[in-house]
């Protein structure tokens, strides 16, 4: 089974994202490269260099609805019309309506303990990228759901589809055989940001759910890895120890920024844990806080909509 990698440029660190063409009995996509005109021009100059052109792609899977990595399955369905296999929570988030989200994502941000402006910043930036994802992805192009855990057939190959929330809630890492189409789930030089939901409902889980699909991932083993950045490599072991461990570094900054303040909203214990702040520090340092609550290492209480978290001594 030879595998071609196609790179696109994006705008946001590492500054490259990768999909990866099966040549299968089959042509197989996994992933759909980077939005935009740019985007298409680097799906096609990709797929011209392995021998293919867009119009032979039979088979698109997608790892996660994040627009380096489903950025042309709009324009690929117009073009070739693959069977689009997705996780079908993915899909169904896609297909959220707008005004819920706002919503959810207002009543998490204050819970935080984002001040007014910034829960209403978080809840535009919510649903701009909901819109930007199902502009590239439009929900309606997945012709074949999958179920967590579920095997199928595509071009020849069989997959399976391997949970691996945390990066993204709906994400899903591909393997086949001693091969696994990682997604961003593990990377060799770096982390994915624990982005998951964003701020939506669930956000206080997110680190639980990373936790869960490095778990997952840890039964198996892999002699290759094609990820969605960084480059294809050999050492599963190696690289999903140190995913595993940057999380936990996580997890003790955030664990050290509580034990400072002693009594926090999430958006402080963010203020004291990092320097330079963005919309990703605060998700990690949300979903760390509520890891430290489930492992017993942290409390909170909630008093009007807010919560505030004290270490304790579990
Ligand atoms: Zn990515």
């Amino acid at each position: 089974m030879d595998v071609h990698r196609v790179e696109f440029e994006v705008d946001w660190p590492p500054f490259h994202a990768a999909a990866y063409l099966v040549d299968a009995v089959e042509p197989v996509l996994v992933d759909a490269g980077g939005p935009g005109e740019r985007g298409w021009t680097e799906l096609t100059a990709g797929l011209t260099d392995a021998g293919f052109a867009a119009a032979d792609v039979e088979h698109l899977l997608v790892t996660h609805p994040h627009t380096d990595h489903d950025g042309q399955v709009a324009r690929l369905v117009d073009a070739a019309d693959p069977t689009v296999y997705a996780l079908e929570s993915a899909r169904d988030r896609l297909r959220m309506d707008a005004d819920l989200l706002a919503a959810r994502v207002r009543s998490n941000a204050a819970a935080a303990g984002v001040d007014e402006d910034g829960v209403e910043e978080h809840a535009d930036r919510a649903v701009s990228s909901l819109e930007r994802n199902r502009g590239c992805f439009p929900p309606d192009c997945v012709d074949r759901t999958l179920a967590p855990g579920e095997s199928f057939e595509a071009g020849g190959v069989t997959f399976e589809t391997v949970h691996t929330p945390g990066h993204q809630r709906d994400h899903a890492c591909f393997a086949a055989g001693d091969r696994l189409f990682a997604g961003d789930q593990v990377i060799e030089p770096f982390r994915a940001a624990a982005l998951n939901v964003g701020l939506d409902d669930e956000v206080f889980d997110s680190v639980d759910e990373f936790y869960a699909g490095y778990r997952r991932l840890a039964r198996r083993s892999f002699d290759r890895v094609y990820p969605g950045h960084g480059p294809v490599f050999e050492g599963f072991a190696d690289a999903l120890a140190d995913s595993v461990a940057s999380l936990d570094s996580l997890v003790a900054e955030t664990a050290d920024a509580l034990d400072t303040l002693g009594n926090a909203t999430p958006a402080d214990v963010n203020a004291e844990r990092v320097d330079e702040q963005r919309d990703y520090t605060l998700f990690e340092t949300v979903g760390a806080l509520g890891h430290l609550d489930t492992a017993g290492h942290a409390d909170h209480t909630v008093e009007d909509g807010v919560r505030r978290y004290a270490p304790t001594d579990g």
